[in-house]
């Protein structure tokens, strides 16, 4: 069965009825968010806008990166997300297809290894530096003539469609309620919001929490307010299934995703994401590639800061360019047939604003757009939930007022 048609055992609900939480966005954060809070003991609606997954996590490469904390909060929760991982599978009784492998940062001929690692040394865990040849004898489909040397790093993947229809699934199993609802305002009364209309019906909660990914801004917006969660245009190619074997996850140990992030949300570059169709800043695109375990890759990635969601971009040039940077690492991976592939990714500047409340209104929250998204996730929502039952947590208390 293919993912598409996989999607189709998501349910729909239409009792109307009061809910203690209504998540909104059913991707990966809300996902998890909503199985973590029906574990609590809460009755959850999960509002989705598709009834096929178009998102980020459906196009996502996987990557659990569990050595990048830089602090002792981020550290805990990358320790506490990657043992999570380690035995979701059998938790949600569904293969997330987990496994732990090697990440490649392949550094570029105009690039010195030793010195990119630099930027690597406040990581829980450092990377070794590699040569071209220990590099390739790690991950024979690399081009030695491509690199000046390699970062090793330890690293985590699952499939983040199945790890994501496998906590839904899950979350219903508790008694969750998932709906598709292609349109959603919030309902307020006073400053506090209490519910969701869409065209049809009226869902009451008194806890609501924006899971929206990359139309979390649009959102909000939508429903006069502000939060400071921005989003990248990702696009990736996904080719069919093959032979071909790559054994470790391929980036870029001078990552541009990062700074084009930071860059794109400096104070003079605000007024532009209130305007439409304003390319914020030029694109970026750092070339890797992964496998996932039925075989097929993800080749990418552009990242392009557009003030619309639903900007035009060239898909022909776009994957034409991809194929060009990812030939030059990995010539054989990046000849494979395959489709180009869209979509938004949230990100925040200010990590921690983007859990917990939202523009002073009671009862409306945000659990969107913080970086390291896989790893984080199942541990945020974690402590969320233990919040959310009035439970202290020391986690959360860092993080958020909620
Ligand atoms: C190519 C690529 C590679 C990546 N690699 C990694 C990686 O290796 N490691 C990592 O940690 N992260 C990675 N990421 C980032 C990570 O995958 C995403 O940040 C994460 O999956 C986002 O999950 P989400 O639930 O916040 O958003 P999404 O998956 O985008 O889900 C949001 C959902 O909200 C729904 N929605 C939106 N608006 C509404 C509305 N009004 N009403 C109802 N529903 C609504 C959407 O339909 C969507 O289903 C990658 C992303 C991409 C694109």
């Amino acid at each position: 069965m293919n993912e598409e048609s996989t999607s189709l055992a998501w349910s729909v609900n239409e009792k109307v009825s009061t809910y203690d939480w209504i998540v909104i966005g059913g991707g990966i954060t809300g996902a998890t968010l909503a199985y973590e809070l029906v574990k609590q003991g809460l009755n959850v609606l999960l509002l989705e806008k598709n009834t096929s997954p178009d998102n980020a996590t459906r196009y996502s490469y996987g990557g659990l990166a569990y050595w990048s904390g830089t602090s002792p909060l981020t550290r805990q929760l990358c320790e506490e997300g990657i043992t999570i991982h380690r035995q979701l599978s059998a938790e949600l009784d569904t293969d997330t297809e987990f496994r732990e492998l090697d990440l490649i940062l392949t550094v570029s001929p105009e690039d010195n290894p030793a010195t990119l690692a630099q930027n690597y040394q406040s990581f829980a865990i450092p990377p070794t530096i590699l040569t071209p040849e220990e590099a390739c004898q790690k991950e024979p489909l690399l081009n030695p003539n491509a690199l000046s040397g390699a970062l090793l790093l330890p690293h985590g993947q699952m499939n983040p469609y199945k790890t994501n229809q496998g906590y839904l699934a899950a979350f219903q199993r508790l008694g969750g309620t998932v709906a598709f609802e292609p349109g959603v305002r919030l309902q307020q009364q006073a400053e506090k919001i209490v519910g969701v209309q869409t065209p049809t019906t009226h869902y009451s909660a008194a806890h609501t929490v924006v899971c929206a990914g990359g139309l979390t801004r649009q959102l909000l917006r939508e429903n006069g307010m502000t939060a400071p969660v921005y989003f990248t245009h990702a696009e990736v190619i996904e080719t069919v299934p093959t032979g071909l074997k790559l054994h470790s996850v391929i980036m870029p140990a001078a990552l541009q995703r990062f700074s084009l992030e930071a860059n794109s949300t400096q104070p003079d570059k605000q007024p532009l994401w209130e305007e439409a169709n304003q390319e914020i800043l030029p694109p970026i695109l750092d070339p890797g590639a992964v496998q996932m375990q039925d075989g097929s890759f993800r080749l990418g990635q552009w990242s392009r800061v557009l003030s619309s969601p639903d900007a035009m971009i060239d898909p022909q040039t776009s994957e034409t360019q991809i194929r060009q940077r990812v030939g030059a690492i990995l010539p054989t991976v990046a000849q494979l047939p395959g489709r180009w592939r869209h979509c938004l990714v949230a990100f925040s500047p200010e990590t921690w604003h983007s859990v917990g409340p939202v523009d002073n209104r009671e009862g409306l929250y945000l659990f969107s757009g913080f970086s390291n998204p896989l790893v984080f996730t199942p541990a945020l929502a974690r402590h969320f939930a233990t919040c959310a039952t009035g439970q202290e947590d020391p986690i959360l208390e860092q993080i958020s007022d909620l």
